[in-house]
């Protein structure tokens, strides 16, 4: 298995630091809002990883972050007049929520920042012992960027054109620093914030901080893959590197993964063009498998355009894959025990064919685009060559390749009943048992109420089948 290494900038054959095990953390959202499309990508791309590993035997021990203390989400408080507290609890029950919607598994772990205060003041203690660190007149914790120098070896920047014209790459708004280039650890409180108790000052942590105290504390001080959206590399990761590097005195990462941005309409998202939207906003108007397909139909370190036809184009894809499956599942139901015939058993060899030709597209750092295709390889294969003399062996075996592969990129084959079908369901029963009481006004009064949801109802020799109009 190779993977793209942002440190190294090539691809690198996988090798974990414990065998058949790996240790993978993925940077969080900061909950003051409902997520956004972007932030799925990352989430929707790297439970792709986990799952393509843990297929190939790992297990995986998979940390993923929630920063629940933040400027954004202070403001969002004040504005509501509650408790931070109350806007980052919301925004993580609700970001759960997408998660699952979007069949992205939990974590492992999923820490939360303010619940790991008091990792994150040893490991500033650590740094300001090793001289990696230094506090302000007004309490600030100041990382001093230029005492690690291997500062800039994951971004490829170099320290001295840091400082030189590019300003606005720096961590602004701090004017008590000894170098422009340092970064905040732990700053003091203001009115109206959230604050712990530290050696230093009253105040809350610097951002970078919690990741690499959350790694180290779930994964262990040297981690196999490090993961996020490529807006991180600078500064985010730089900064977990240089804490996390300097306080341990051990490699940090082995693997740096970045996702491309998500745009829309070939733009930058943003609430100014109008062009945002949130996961809830599509899962109003589409499934959210097809949003998990357009995902995976692109490799992950490509940009990714968003579009209403991109979409559709998604969507009558997907449904392609899902139809062939229902008739293969049916020819499943019916078919009898044949063993191969010969023709079968060369097929078979053509459905491992396949199955090994997706799995050296995933192999090549998780070729998700090339994988779906060889998905329709299969498919066209299974629609052209089974039919109701189909024996069950056969049947079974392209069964089974397309459920693997669905399963690895989290495509759902077959949805399960939601609430609402439970609803319908129940409805339907009490209207059957109303005409068998030859009570037909209120079988009618139910077969509206039906209607009313925009439901469909058919009898047929097998009994009432329902379906959305
Ligand atoms: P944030 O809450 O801004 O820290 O973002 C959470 C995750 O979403 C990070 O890994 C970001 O890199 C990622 N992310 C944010 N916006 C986008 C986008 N438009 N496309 C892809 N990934 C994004
Ligand atoms: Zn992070």
């Amino acid at each position: 298995m190779r993977i793209y290494n942002t440190l190294t900038k090539t691809k690198e054959e996988f090798v974990p630091i414990e065998e058949g095990k790996v240790r993978m953390y993925v940077c969080g959202p900061t909950v003051y809002n409902l997520i956004h499309i972007g932030n799925a990508r990352p989430m929707i791309v790297f439970d792709t990883v986990r799952r393509y590993m843990e297929y190939k035997g790992y297990e995986v021990n998979y940390v993923s972050n929630f920063t629940d203390v933040d400027d954004k989400i202070i403001k969002a408080a004040n504005e509501e007049g509650v408790d931070a507290s109350v806007i980052s609890e919301r925004y993580i029950e609700e970001c759960k929520k997408d998660m699952k919607a979007l069949n992205v598994r939990p974590a492992t772990t999923h820490p939360k920042a303010t619940e790991e205060i008091s990792g994150m003041l040893e490991m500033i203690g650590t740094l300001m012992n090793k001289n990696y660190a230094y506090k302000a007149e007004d309490g600030t914790v100041y990382y001093r960027t230029r005492s690690f120098k291997e500062y800039g070896k994951l971004s490829h920047k170099n320290l001295d054109d840091l400082q030189g014209g590019n300003r606005s790459l720096l961590v602004t708004g701090e004017d008590q620093k000894e170098d422009p280039l340092d970064f905040v650890l732990w700053k003091p409180k203001k009115e109206g914030e959230p604050y712990w108790e530290s050696p230093w000052c009253k105040g809350r942590p610097g951002w970078h901080i919690e990741c690499s105290v959350m790694s180290k504390k779930y994964l262990g001080e040297e981690i196999d893959i490090h993961a996020g959206g490529e807006d991180l590399v600078f500064p985010h990761h730089e900064n977990e590197i240089a804490q996390s590097e300097a306080a341990n005195g051990k490699t940090f990462a082995r693997y740096w993964m970045h996702n491309a941005f998500l745009n829309i309409d070939n733009k930058k998202m943003s609430k100014s063009l109008g062009n945002f939207f949130t996961v809830r906003d599509i899962a109003a108007k589409y499934d959210l498998q097809v949003l998990r397909f357009l995902m995976l139909s692109a490799h992950y370190r490509s940009q990714l355009n968003f579009s209403a036809d991109l979409m559709a184009a998604a969507k009558n894809s997907l449904e392609r894959i899902l139809t062939a499956y229902e008739r293969i599942a049916e020819l499943y139901e019916k078919a009898e025990d044949k063993g191969l015939s010969a023709d079968e058993v060369s097929l078979n060899t053509e459905i491992k064919g396949y199955v090994a030709k997706y799995e050296e597209a995933m192999d090549d750092d998780f070729n998700t685009s090339d994988a779906i295709s060889v998905m329709f390889e299969l498919v066209k294969s299974a629609n052209s060559n089974l039919d109701e003399n189909s024996g069950r062996e056969i049947v079974g075996i392209y069964k089974q390749a397309l459920e693997t592969m669905a399963d690895i990129l989290g495509i759902i084959l077959v949805q399960e009943k939601g609430d609402l079908d439970s609803e319908v369901e129940a409805l339907i029963a009490k209207r059957q048992e109303a005409r068998a009481n030859k009570d037909f006004a209120k079988a009618d009064e139910i077969r509206d109420k039906l209607t009313a949801m925009g439901i469909v109802l058919k009898d047929t020799r097998e009994g009432v089948k329902w379906s959305r109009a």
